[in-house]
């Protein structure tokens, strides 16, 4: 199951009014991406929608009015967003929270950059080219794929489809955002990074049992939806057991509140936000001699093993003089 590497969250997805799944597995590997504006400069409406029992709708992917990129669906499944099996099944969906209204239903630069780098990444990792036939509009669904019907979404992202796929492909060559330098005529080694880890897994496999995660309102909502109707509120939770075996891969996590009280959650419940120790703790700086008790210094001294003479002693300890001081009184106590 893959998330992309840049999305810096999940959003939560809840089962139909009638109890089913917002997805499928697609029916062959994602070959573009569909791009869709949210209609709205709220990220918690379009959040909502995604977990709203009036509403099916779903998207491989959510962008924030910020520009904050959130995973919603893996990339294997075929998410509910263009009206059209065929066109969600084709391509890798997103909904991009607008950052005005109507009529220009304008995305931020920051939105539109994070696009464009995601669009490099799924680009490379699905290895499918970036052009105006893999990277197409809502709105050209309905004509490709004689499914969905007339819209004009994507919005304002539509009048800058060029210029959105001139710049990832700027990315996909170049990574940083500046034009791909000419190949030196004898490279040493091919220098391929290794491929980043989807952020979705790293979160999990970097954050287990022990750590503490942060449920806000409407993931509590949503995990009341998703787990067997014991409602979460928002809170800190910590972590105290994660199980995999759930349908369609979604890790559960077994969770307890402040006060003591257990109870299971949705791995989408978490607010993208992880309060706890990190995953890997920084590895500790050797010790140094200034670490040593008095006595195992003293020791030391008393077995020659830093010289003679206090100056180098106390240069060797690598200690001040105030410690140097003590130490010496215990050698003083000892012999
Ligand atoms: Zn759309």
């Amino acid at each position: 199951m893959t998330v992309s590497a840049l999305a810096v969250g999940r959003l939560p997805l809840a089962k139909t009014a009638s109890g089913h799944d917002r997805f499928y597995r697609r029916t062959g590997k994602p070959q573009g991406v569909i791009l869709h504006h949210a209609a709205t400069t709220s990220d918690s409406a379009l959040a909502g929608a995604f977990v709203s029992p009036r509403r099916e709708l779903s998207a491989n992917y959510a962008m924030l009015r910020n520009g904050d990129l959130m995973a919603v669906l893996h990339e294997e499944y075929r998410a509910f967003t263009s009206a059209s099996p065929k066109a969600d099944s084709w391509g890798i969906t997103i909904e991009v929270v607008n950052s005005s209204g109507a009529p220009g239903w304008h995305i931020s630069e920051r939105s539109f950059d994070m696009l464009a780098r995601w669009l490099a990444d799924l680009s490379q990792r699905w290895g499918f080219p970036l052009n105006r036939h893999t990277v197409i509009g809502h709105r050209e669904v309905l004509a490709r794929f004689g499914q969905g019907y007339a819209t004009a979404c994507p919005g304002g992202i539509w009048p800058r489809m060029d210029e959105l796929i001139a710049l990832a492909n700027r990315y996909r060559s170049g990574a940083s955002g500046q034009p791909a330098p000419a190949k030196p005529p004898t490279p040493a080694k091919p220098s391929t990074p290794a491929p980043a880890k989807p952020k979705g897994a790293a979160l999990l496999e970097g954050h287990g049992v022990g750590d503490s995660v942060n449920v806000s309102r409407w993931y509590a909502y949503s995990n009341a939806a998703l787990t067997s109707g014991k409602r979460l509120v928002s809170g800190t939770y910590r972590i105290i057991g994660v199980t995999y075996r759930h349908r369609g891969g979604e890790p559960v996590l077994h969770v307890q509140d402040p006060h003591g009280r257990k109870t299971w959650m949705h791995y989408s419940a978490i607010d993208g936000v992880i309060k706890g120790a990190p995953a890997k703790p920084a590895p500790k700086p050797a010790p140094k001699p200034a670490g040593k008790s008095v006595a195992q210094m003293a020791a030391e001294v008393l077995a020659g093993k830093h010289g003679n003479g206090h100056a180098n002693r106390q240069r060797s300890l690598a200690v001040n003089a105030a410690t140097y001081a003590k130490v010496r009184a215990e050698v003083n106590r000892r012999v």
